[in-house]
């Protein structure tokens, strides 16, 4: 038999999924879980969204598209993109899902060796996916209160570095930067000429004040969203980049020769989804997120987030592991923070489940919380 391993490529071999994994598997053995652990929204696809997916497979539109999209589609975030940002060069494509936009950014434009800064706690994609490219990952600290600290993202560029990636609202501490800080940190790599991808695929949820793009203060920014959360369609793949032409048609070369196109008929749904009103979702997501926030204020430490779906507190006691150990054992899920992050600290808590799950949620991770197990 020949040595496998041997044939596994180098470039895989600077990160794992392990963590979550793990978790998943040892999640699977319980028995109606509280699951604070998913993150995607617990309502489906919206009526219409799916009328139109179905309708789209009926009428046979199920083969390969432009690469670029639709013309339904693209033209229509082509349209909303002109009219939120005005910029002369940048122009929208439909993808594989943000992550597969995400993905193409990166191999459009990371070197082997060139810098990748982001910030941490970050989205678990970001540093496997720069490694795949060949590049180094630069995590820039942000606890303890999760605010973009431009000095230190200025400390951190050498002349290795290529792209900044920013994420707001966040995965996973659910935190938007405020104006400034996006701004300071837009400006900052326009003034020296680095790439930044902004990563805004929870644009939609944003509960005290609206979304900022970074695009607003840089033009030159590659902006990446989708429809997997805003409309629940994550099985769906569906996402869109907006970004100036050269670095587009890069983009468009790669995923002609890797994902070629979005699925047709996900393309014809997401594009009646973009006139559906989501508000009242959102809403709901709002009064989930101020309910769990109020029932764990006295046990944990929390800096409530503005947007996404995640809560993401400072550990009570012991690492993430007993932690995670301590609240399987009570039949509850949730993140370890070290899955997204360079530190041990904290732990993620997704509140896109029913409100009945969250408050057997407050009351599971209070009396966690109050009762470390012996020996820690
Ligand atoms: N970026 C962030 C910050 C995310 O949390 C996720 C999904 N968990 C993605 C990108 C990928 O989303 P998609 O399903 O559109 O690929």
């Amino acid at each position: 038999m020949p040595d496998f391993d041997s044939w596994v490529a180098d470039r895989t071999r600077g990160f794992d999924s392990s963590g979550i994994r793990r978790m998943f598997d040892l999640a699977a053995k319980l028995e109606d879980p509280i699951n604070l652990s998913i993150g995607q929204p617990d309502f489906d696809v919206p009526e219409t969204i799916k009328a139109e997916l179905i309708q789209a497979i009926e009428d046979g539109k199920n083969g390969y598209t432009a690469t670029q999209g639709v013309p339904v589609l693209r033209d229509k975030i082509q349209a909303q993109t002109d009219q939120q940002f005005g910029h002369d060069d940048r122009v929208a494509f439909v993808c594989s899902g943000t992550s597969g936009g995400l993905f193409l950014a990166v191999l459009a434009m990371i070197n082997s060796g060139d810098e990748v800064i982001y910030f941490d706690p970050y989205f678990a994609m970001y540093p496997a996916m720069v490694e795949m490219a060949g590049g180094k990952s630069v995590a820039i600290s942000t606890y303890p209160d999760f605010k973009l600290d431009v000095n230190k993202v200025e400390a951190a560029i050498t002349d290795k570095t290529k792209m900044i990636i920013l994420n707001s609202p966040s995965n996973p501490t659910g935190i938007c930067p405020s104006d400034e800080e996006i701004k300071a940190i837009a400006e900052l790599a326009h003034k020296k000429g680095i790439c930044l991808v902004s990563d805004e695929i929870y644009s939609k949820f944003t509960y005290d004040r609206p979304h900022v793009s970074a695009a607003k203060f840089n033009p030159d920014t590659v902006v990446v969203d989708g429809f997997s959360k805003s409309y629940a369609m994550t099985g769906l793949r569906c996402g869109y980049v907006s970004a100036p032409q050269t670095l587009v048609q890069t983009m468009l070369k790669i995923q002609q020769y890797t994902f070629v196109c979005s699925p047709q008929p996900v393309q014809w749904a997401a594009a009646v989804a973009m006139d559906v009103d989501m508000s009242q979702y959102v809403a709901n997501y709002k009064a989930k997120r101020d309910r769990l926030i109020d029932g764990l204020k006295d046990d944990y430490e929390i800096v409530k987030p503005g947007g996404a779906f995640y809560v993401y507190p400072k550990l009570p006691w012991g690492n993430g592991q007993q932690f995670v150990d301590e609240a399987i054992a009570n039949n509850l899920m949730v993140i370890p923070g070290n899955i997204f992050s360079d530190s041990d600290s904290h732990f993620r808590i997704s509140y896109a489940v029913d409100d009945a799950v969250i408050e057997r949620g407050i009351e599971t991770l209070c009396k966690i919380a109050r009762n470390p197990p012996a020996g820690v």
